[in-house]
Protein backbone atom coordinates (compact mmCIF):
# COMPACT_ATOMS: atom_id res chain seq x y z
CA UNK A 1 0.00 0.00 0.00
CA UNK A 2 2.31 2.43 0.93
CA UNK A 3 5.78 2.84 -0.75
CA UNK A 4 9.53 2.74 0.76
CA UNK A 5 10.11 6.15 3.03
CA UNK A 6 6.56 6.50 3.73
CA UNK A 7 4.40 5.07 5.95
CA UNK A 8 0.67 5.82 4.58
CA UNK A 9 -1.07 3.21 7.22
CA UNK A 10 1.00 4.65 9.95
CA UNK A 11 0.33 8.73 9.05
CA UNK A 12 -3.30 8.20 8.24
CA UNK A 13 -3.64 7.14 11.97
CA UNK A 14 -2.46 10.44 12.66
CA UNK A 15 -5.35 12.07 11.58
CA UNK A 16 -8.71 10.99 13.26
CA UNK A 17 -11.48 12.84 10.68
CA UNK A 18 -10.17 10.65 7.82
CA UNK A 19 -12.00 7.20 10.02
CA UNK A 20 -15.23 7.76 9.52
CA UNK A 21 -18.09 6.90 7.71
CA UNK A 22 -19.51 8.69 4.72
CA UNK A 23 -22.94 7.41 3.59
CA UNK A 24 -22.51 4.51 4.99
CA UNK A 25 -19.26 3.85 3.44
CA UNK A 26 -15.47 4.88 4.73
CA UNK A 27 -14.25 7.93 4.28
CA UNK A 28 -12.34 8.64 0.69
CA UNK A 29 -11.12 12.18 1.29
CA UNK A 30 -9.66 13.68 -2.49
CA UNK A 31 -10.10 16.95 -1.81
CA UNK A 32 -7.09 18.15 0.03
CA UNK A 33 -6.45 20.73 -2.89
CA UNK A 34 -9.51 22.52 -1.53
CA UNK A 35 -8.62 22.19 1.83
CA UNK A 36 -6.76 19.38 3.59
CA UNK A 37 -7.43 17.51 7.15
CA UNK A 38 -5.34 18.41 10.03
CA UNK A 39 -3.21 15.86 12.50
CA UNK A 40 -3.92 15.38 15.43
CA UNK A 41 -0.59 17.20 16.12
CA UNK A 42 -2.72 20.13 15.09
CA UNK A 43 -5.32 19.91 16.96
CA UNK A 44 -3.77 19.33 20.04
CA UNK A 45 -1.59 22.19 19.54
CA UNK A 46 -4.50 24.40 18.99
CA UNK A 47 -6.08 23.30 22.09
CA UNK A 48 -2.93 23.55 24.33
CA UNK A 49 -2.70 26.81 23.16
CA UNK A 50 -6.35 27.64 24.20
CA UNK A 51 -6.73 25.58 27.20
CA UNK A 52 -2.98 27.00 28.68
CA UNK A 53 -1.11 29.84 26.71
CA UNK A 54 -4.47 32.62 25.05
CA UNK A 55 -3.73 35.93 25.53
CA UNK A 56 -3.39 39.00 23.26
CA UNK A 57 -0.01 39.25 21.88
CA UNK A 58 2.59 42.10 21.99
CA UNK A 59 0.99 44.12 24.01
CA UNK A 60 0.78 42.57 27.31
CA UNK A 61 3.10 42.46 30.33
CA UNK A 62 1.78 39.71 32.02
CA UNK A 63 3.17 35.61 31.63
CA UNK A 64 0.30 34.38 29.37
CA UNK A 65 0.59 37.71 27.24
CA UNK A 66 4.21 36.83 27.25
CA UNK A 67 3.83 33.16 26.55
CA UNK A 68 0.98 34.09 23.87
CA UNK A 69 3.89 36.52 21.81
CA UNK A 70 6.52 33.88 22.16
CA UNK A 71 4.38 31.13 20.65
CA UNK A 72 3.26 33.58 17.63
CA UNK A 73 7.33 34.76 16.95
CA UNK A 74 8.24 31.47 17.18
CA UNK A 75 5.85 29.78 14.70
CA UNK A 76 6.99 33.16 12.45
CA UNK A 77 10.56 31.32 12.95
CA UNK A 78 9.39 28.25 12.32
CA UNK A 79 7.45 28.87 8.99
CA UNK A 80 10.59 30.95 7.70
CA UNK A 81 12.46 27.84 8.47
CA UNK A 82 10.32 25.88 6.63
CA UNK A 83 10.56 28.19 3.06
CA UNK A 84 14.06 28.52 3.77
CA UNK A 85 13.89 32.38 4.06
CA UNK A 86 16.96 34.41 5.39
CA UNK A 87 14.97 36.60 8.30
CA UNK A 88 11.98 35.80 10.39
CA UNK A 89 10.62 39.35 9.80
CA UNK A 90 10.40 38.30 6.11
CA UNK A 91 7.71 36.23 6.73
CA UNK A 92 3.71 38.14 7.21
CA UNK A 93 1.39 36.64 8.53
CA UNK A 94 -2.37 36.91 6.92
CA UNK A 95 -5.56 34.71 6.77
CA UNK A 96 -4.10 33.11 3.56
CA UNK A 97 -3.30 33.01 -0.02
CA UNK A 98 -6.06 35.29 -1.32
CA UNK A 99 -5.05 38.16 1.48
CA UNK A 100 -1.50 38.01 1.23
CA UNK A 101 -2.21 38.44 -2.79
CA UNK A 102 -4.62 41.37 -1.92
CA UNK A 103 -2.04 42.79 0.11
CA UNK A 104 1.01 42.92 -2.16
CA UNK A 105 -1.39 44.24 -4.73
CA UNK A 106 -2.71 47.31 -2.84
CA UNK A 107 0.69 47.95 -0.92
CA UNK A 108 3.15 47.15 -3.86
CA UNK A 109 0.85 47.44 -6.58
CA UNK A 110 -0.74 50.88 -5.57
CA UNK A 111 3.03 52.45 -5.05
CA UNK A 112 4.80 50.73 -8.13
CA UNK A 113 1.74 50.39 -10.71
CA UNK A 114 0.41 53.46 -12.49
CA UNK A 115 -1.62 54.42 -15.51
CA UNK A 116 0.07 52.65 -18.22
CA UNK A 117 1.85 49.96 -16.73
CA UNK A 118 1.26 46.19 -17.25
CA UNK A 119 1.06 43.69 -14.47
CA UNK A 120 1.89 40.28 -15.94
CA UNK A 121 -0.09 36.82 -14.87
CA UNK A 122 -0.80 33.68 -16.88
CA UNK A 123 -4.04 31.56 -17.71
CA UNK A 124 -3.37 28.95 -14.94
CA UNK A 125 -4.04 31.24 -12.20
CA UNK A 126 -6.94 31.25 -9.04
CA UNK A 127 -8.95 34.01 -9.24
CA UNK A 128 -7.16 34.96 -6.52
CA UNK A 129 -4.43 35.76 -8.50
CA UNK A 130 -6.18 37.46 -10.77
CA UNK A 131 -9.08 39.58 -9.65
CA UNK A 132 -6.44 41.38 -7.19
CA UNK A 133 -4.67 42.21 -10.47
CA UNK A 134 -7.67 43.33 -12.03
CA UNK A 135 -8.85 45.63 -9.39
CA UNK A 136 -5.16 47.12 -8.97
CA UNK A 137 -5.13 47.64 -12.57
CA UNK A 138 -9.02 49.73 -12.64
CA UNK A 139 -7.70 51.46 -9.65
CA UNK A 140 -4.76 52.52 -11.33
CA UNK A 141 -5.39 52.47 -14.87
CA UNK A 142 -2.84 49.68 -15.79
CA UNK A 143 -3.27 47.06 -18.26
CA UNK A 144 -3.24 43.44 -16.75
CA UNK A 145 -1.56 40.80 -19.39
CA UNK A 146 -1.73 36.79 -19.26
CA UNK A 147 1.13 34.49 -20.25
CA UNK A 148 -1.03 32.08 -22.44
CA UNK A 149 -1.55 28.14 -21.55
CA UNK A 150 -1.50 25.64 -24.04
CA UNK A 151 -3.09 22.72 -24.87
CA UNK A 152 -1.32 20.47 -22.41
CA UNK A 153 -1.54 22.54 -19.67
CA UNK A 154 1.93 23.67 -19.78
CA UNK A 155 2.96 28.19 -19.97
CA UNK A 156 3.72 28.97 -23.38
CA UNK A 157 7.21 30.16 -22.75
CA UNK A 158 8.10 31.16 -25.63
CA UNK A 159 5.59 34.52 -25.64
CA UNK A 160 8.07 35.22 -22.14
CA UNK A 161 10.18 37.84 -23.45
CA UNK A 162 7.57 39.77 -25.44
CA UNK A 163 5.30 39.54 -22.44
CA UNK A 164 8.10 41.13 -20.18
CA UNK A 165 7.92 44.88 -21.61
CA UNK A 166 9.48 47.69 -19.95
CA UNK A 167 6.19 48.71 -18.73
CA UNK A 168 5.75 45.38 -16.59
CA UNK A 169 5.99 46.32 -12.89
CA UNK A 170 5.44 42.80 -11.50
CA UNK A 171 5.13 39.15 -12.31
CA UNK A 172 2.40 37.12 -10.35
CA UNK A 173 2.39 33.37 -11.17
CA UNK A 174 0.96 30.00 -9.40
CA UNK A 175 3.92 27.47 -8.65
CA UNK A 176 1.05 24.78 -9.01
CA UNK A 177 -1.97 25.12 -11.12
CA UNK A 178 -5.36 23.84 -8.05
CA UNK A 179 -7.01 23.39 -11.46
CA UNK A 180 -5.00 20.85 -13.58
CA UNK A 181 -1.60 20.09 -11.23
CA UNK A 182 0.73 22.05 -13.98
CA UNK A 183 4.09 22.19 -11.99
CA UNK A 184 5.19 26.10 -13.37
CA UNK A 185 9.06 26.44 -13.95
CA UNK A 186 9.07 29.58 -11.97
CA UNK A 187 12.88 29.67 -11.06
CA UNK A 188 13.28 29.89 -14.98
CA UNK A 189 10.44 32.88 -14.98
CA UNK A 190 11.93 34.48 -12.20
CA UNK A 191 15.49 34.19 -13.55
CA UNK A 192 13.92 35.51 -17.01
CA UNK A 193 11.38 38.32 -15.09
CA UNK A 194 14.61 39.76 -12.67
CA UNK A 195 17.13 39.81 -15.77
CA UNK A 196 14.85 42.63 -16.27
CA UNK A 197 14.55 43.93 -12.90
CA UNK A 198 10.89 43.13 -12.51
CA UNK A 199 9.74 41.19 -9.11
CA UNK A 200 7.85 38.34 -9.12
CA UNK A 201 5.65 37.17 -6.36
CA UNK A 202 4.19 33.40 -6.39
CA UNK A 203 1.03 31.70 -5.15
CA UNK A 204 2.57 28.69 -3.51
CA UNK A 205 -0.93 27.42 -2.47
CA UNK A 206 -1.00 24.08 -4.27
CA UNK A 207 3.13 23.65 -4.06
CA UNK A 208 4.24 23.55 -0.48
CA UNK A 209 1.93 20.55 0.37
CA UNK A 210 3.80 18.58 -2.20
CA UNK A 211 7.29 19.15 -2.32
CA UNK A 212 9.97 21.48 -0.28
CA UNK A 213 10.13 25.24 -1.48
CA UNK A 214 13.20 27.57 -1.08
CA UNK A 215 12.21 31.11 -1.28
CA UNK A 216 16.22 32.33 -1.77
CA UNK A 217 16.82 29.45 -4.14
CA UNK A 218 14.28 30.41 -6.19
CA UNK A 219 14.97 34.18 -5.89
CA UNK A 220 11.18 35.26 -5.83
CA UNK A 221 10.22 38.18 -4.10
CA UNK A 222 7.20 37.45 -2.70
CA UNK A 223 5.95 33.75 -1.68
CA UNK A 224 2.22 33.24 -0.51
CA UNK A 225 0.53 29.76 0.76
CA UNK A 226 -2.74 29.21 3.15
CA UNK A 227 -2.19 27.23 6.37
CA UNK A 228 -5.10 24.84 5.98
CA UNK A 229 -4.10 23.29 2.76
CA UNK A 230 -0.88 22.78 4.56
CA UNK A 231 -2.77 20.24 7.04
CA UNK A 232 -3.16 23.32 9.65
CA UNK A 233 -5.65 25.42 10.50
CA UNK A 234 -8.14 27.76 8.59
CA UNK A 235 -8.34 31.63 9.16
CA UNK A 236 -4.17 31.35 8.87
CA UNK A 237 -1.64 31.94 6.09
CA UNK A 238 1.98 33.35 5.09
CA UNK A 239 2.90 36.18 2.98
CA UNK A 240 6.98 35.71 2.35
CA UNK A 241 8.46 39.15 1.23
CA UNK A 242 12.16 39.88 0.86
CA UNK A 243 12.75 42.50 3.49
CA UNK A 244 13.96 45.35 1.34
CA UNK A 245 10.59 44.56 -0.49
CA UNK A 246 8.83 44.75 2.34
CA UNK A 247 10.39 47.58 4.00
CA UNK A 248 9.67 50.00 1.26
CA UNK A 249 5.98 49.14 0.71
CA UNK A 250 3.39 51.15 2.90
CA UNK A 251 0.81 49.61 4.98
CA UNK A 252 -2.05 47.43 4.07
CA UNK A 253 -4.51 48.13 6.97
CA UNK A 254 -4.22 50.55 9.75
CA UNK A 255 -5.11 49.75 13.48
CA UNK A 256 -3.56 48.45 16.42
CA UNK A 257 0.09 46.83 15.94
CA UNK A 258 0.82 48.58 13.32
CA UNK A 259 1.83 51.46 14.44
CA UNK A 260 5.45 52.77 16.57
CA UNK A 261 2.99 55.95 17.64
CA UNK A 262 -0.12 57.71 17.05
CA UNK A 263 -1.08 61.67 17.39
CA UNK A 264 -3.73 62.84 16.47
CA UNK A 265 -2.32 64.52 13.14
CA UNK A 266 -0.06 61.30 12.33
CA UNK A 267 0.85 57.67 12.69
CA UNK A 268 4.58 56.46 12.35
CA UNK A 269 4.26 52.85 11.01
CA UNK A 270 5.85 49.92 12.87
CA UNK A 271 8.97 47.93 10.86
CA UNK A 272 8.16 44.88 9.20
CA UNK A 273 6.28 42.55 9.42
CA UNK A 274 4.32 44.12 12.29
CA UNK A 275 3.86 46.84 9.59
CA UNK A 276 1.24 44.55 7.47
CA UNK A 277 0.01 43.09 10.63
CA UNK A 278 -2.89 45.50 11.86
CA UNK A 279 -5.79 43.97 14.47
CA UNK A 280 -5.14 41.10 17.23
CA UNK A 281 -3.34 38.21 14.78
CA UNK A 282 -4.69 34.87 14.72
CA UNK A 283 -2.62 33.57 17.49
CA UNK A 284 -3.74 29.96 17.69
CA UNK A 285 -3.90 29.49 13.60
CA UNK A 286 -0.13 30.67 13.82
CA UNK A 287 0.60 28.25 16.57
CA UNK A 288 -1.46 25.33 14.90
CA UNK A 289 0.57 26.20 11.74
CA UNK A 290 4.08 25.82 13.20
CA UNK A 291 2.84 22.51 14.75
CA UNK A 292 1.76 21.26 10.60
CA UNK A 293 5.00 22.40 9.55
CA UNK A 294 6.86 20.25 12.15
CA UNK A 295 4.65 17.70 11.57
CA UNK A 296 5.26 17.66 8.14
CA UNK A 297 8.84 17.83 8.47
CA UNK A 298 8.91 14.74 10.78
CA UNK A 299 7.15 12.93 8.37
CA UNK A 300 9.84 14.52 5.91
CA UNK A 301 9.30 16.60 2.94
CA UNK A 302 10.59 14.27 0.42
CA UNK A 303 9.55 11.39 1.31
CA UNK A 304 5.75 13.53 0.36
CA UNK A 305 6.77 14.54 -2.76
CA UNK A 306 8.05 11.04 -3.41
CA UNK A 307 4.63 9.52 -2.28
CA UNK A 308 2.85 12.52 -4.27
CA UNK A 309 4.39 12.08 -6.99
CA UNK A 310 3.94 8.01 -7.27
CA UNK A 311 0.36 7.96 -6.66
CA UNK A 312 -0.50 10.85 -8.71
CA UNK A 313 1.12 8.67 -11.66
CA UNK A 314 -1.05 5.12 -10.55
CA UNK A 315 -4.53 8.04 -10.33
CA UNK A 316 -4.22 9.59 -13.56
CA UNK A 317 -3.46 5.68 -15.58
CA UNK A 318 -6.44 4.23 -13.73
CA UNK A 319 -8.55 7.12 -13.85
CA UNK A 320 -7.83 7.69 -17.53
CA UNK A 321 -9.22 4.07 -18.19
CA UNK A 322 -12.40 4.42 -17.03
CA UNK A 323 -14.38 4.60 -20.49
CA UNK A 324 -15.70 8.13 -21.48
CA UNK A 325 -13.31 9.53 -19.12
CA UNK A 326 -11.19 12.44 -20.71
CA UNK A 327 -8.08 13.73 -18.49
CA UNK A 328 -7.44 17.69 -18.91
CA UNK A 329 -4.24 18.67 -18.41
CA UNK A 330 -0.44 16.63 -19.50
CA UNK A 331 1.98 19.52 -18.25
CA UNK A 332 5.55 18.34 -18.60
CA UNK A 333 5.76 18.35 -14.89
CA UNK A 334 2.36 17.50 -12.67
CA UNK A 335 1.66 17.86 -8.68
CA UNK A 336 -1.41 16.87 -6.83
CA UNK A 337 -4.59 16.44 -8.59
CA UNK A 338 -6.24 14.63 -11.60
CA UNK A 339 -8.55 16.73 -13.50
CA UNK A 340 -11.47 15.19 -15.54
CA UNK A 341 -15.01 15.15 -17.45
CA UNK A 342 -16.43 12.42 -18.28
CA UNK A 343 -18.74 12.49 -21.69
CA UNK A 344 -22.42 13.90 -21.66
CA UNK A 345 -22.47 13.66 -17.96
CA UNK A 346 -22.40 16.78 -15.51
CA UNK A 347 -19.14 17.23 -12.83
CA UNK A 348 -21.62 17.94 -10.07
CA UNK A 349 -23.67 14.98 -10.95
CA UNK A 350 -20.27 12.96 -10.43
CA UNK A 351 -19.53 14.64 -7.40
CA UNK A 352 -23.04 13.34 -6.64
CA UNK A 353 -23.08 10.01 -7.03
CA UNK A 354 -19.48 9.55 -5.57
CA UNK A 355 -20.25 11.21 -2.28
CA UNK A 356 -23.48 8.33 -2.26
CA UNK A 357 -20.22 6.23 -2.42
CA UNK A 358 -18.49 8.23 0.03
CA UNK A 359 -16.15 9.69 -1.93
CA UNK A 360 -14.93 13.58 -1.45
CA UNK A 361 -13.53 14.95 -4.78
CA UNK A 362 -14.49 18.31 -6.18
CA UNK A 363 -16.55 20.01 -8.71
CA UNK A 364 -17.15 23.02 -10.70
CA UNK A 365 -14.55 25.43 -12.14
CA UNK A 366 -11.84 25.44 -8.96
CA UNK A 367 -11.61 29.16 -9.12
CA UNK A 368 -10.26 29.05 -12.37
CA UNK A 369 -12.81 30.16 -14.96
CA UNK A 370 -10.65 31.96 -17.35
CA UNK A 371 -8.41 28.44 -17.73
CA UNK A 372 -11.38 26.39 -17.93
CA UNK A 373 -12.29 28.98 -20.89
CA UNK A 374 -9.13 27.85 -22.48
CA UNK A 375 -9.95 24.14 -22.66
CA UNK A 376 -13.49 24.88 -23.52
CA UNK A 377 -15.24 23.48 -20.47
CA UNK A 378 -17.37 25.01 -17.69
CA UNK A 379 -16.20 22.55 -15.21
CA UNK A 380 -14.40 19.76 -14.22
CA UNK A 381 -13.81 16.76 -11.75
CA UNK A 382 -10.69 17.17 -9.83
CA UNK A 383 -9.12 14.53 -7.63
CA UNK A 384 -6.86 15.81 -5.66
CA UNK A 385 -4.18 14.11 -3.60
CA UNK A 386 -2.35 13.76 -0.27
CA UNK A 387 0.42 12.03 2.00
CA UNK A 388 -2.90 10.32 3.87
CA UNK A 389 -3.93 8.99 0.30
CA UNK A 390 -3.36 5.65 -0.95
CA UNK A 391 -3.72 3.39 -3.88
CA UNK A 392 -7.20 2.08 -2.40
CA UNK A 393 -8.76 5.38 -2.39
CA UNK A 394 -7.77 5.99 -6.32
CA UNK A 395 -9.51 2.18 -6.69
CA UNK A 396 -12.36 3.22 -4.72
CA UNK A 397 -12.53 6.73 -6.66
CA UNK A 398 -12.55 4.01 -10.10
CA UNK A 399 -15.47 2.01 -8.60
CA UNK A 400 -17.72 5.36 -8.24
CA UNK A 401 -16.81 6.13 -11.46
CA UNK A 402 -18.14 2.53 -12.92
CA UNK A 403 -20.48 3.55 -10.78
CA UNK A 404 -21.32 6.98 -12.30
CA UNK A 405 -21.59 5.22 -15.60
CA UNK A 406 -23.90 2.62 -14.53
CA UNK A 407 -26.39 5.19 -12.97
CA UNK A 408 -26.10 7.80 -16.30
CA UNK A 409 -26.00 4.80 -18.72
N1 LIG B 1 -4.22 30.02 -5.15
C1 LIG B 1 -4.37 28.72 -5.42
C2 LIG B 1 -3.49 28.08 -6.45
C3 LIG B 1 -5.32 27.97 -4.73
O1 LIG B 1 -5.47 26.67 -5.00
C4 LIG B 1 -6.14 28.60 -3.76
C5 LIG B 1 -7.21 27.85 -3.00
N2 LIG B 1 -8.02 27.03 -3.77
C6 LIG B 1 -5.93 29.96 -3.51
C7 LIG B 1 -4.97 30.63 -4.22
C8 LIG B 1 -6.74 30.69 -2.48
O2 LIG B 1 -6.44 30.22 -1.22
P1 LIG B 1 -7.27 30.71 0.07
O3 LIG B 1 -8.72 30.51 -0.28
O4 LIG B 1 -6.81 29.78 1.15
O5 LIG B 1 -6.92 32.13 0.30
Amino acid sequence: MSRPGLDVARVRTDFPILHQEVRGRPLVYLDSAASAQKPRAVIDAISHFYTHDNANVHRGVHTLSERATAAFESARERVARFLHAKDDKEIVFVRGTTEAINLVAQSFGRKNVGPGDEVLITELEHHANIVPWQMLCEQQGARLRYIPVDKKGDLALDRLDELLTPRTRLLAVTHVSNALGTVVPVKELIRRARARGIPVLVDGAQAVTHFPVDVVELDCDFYAFSGHKLFGPMGIGVLYGKKERLEAMPPYQGGGDMILSVTKEKTVYNRVPYRFEAGTPDVAGAVGLAAAIDYLERVGMEAIAAHDRELLAYAEEAVGQVPGVRLLGQARERSGVVSFVMEDIHPHDIGTVLDREGVAVRTGHHCAQPLMQCFGVAATVRASLALYNTREDVDALVRGLHKVREVFA
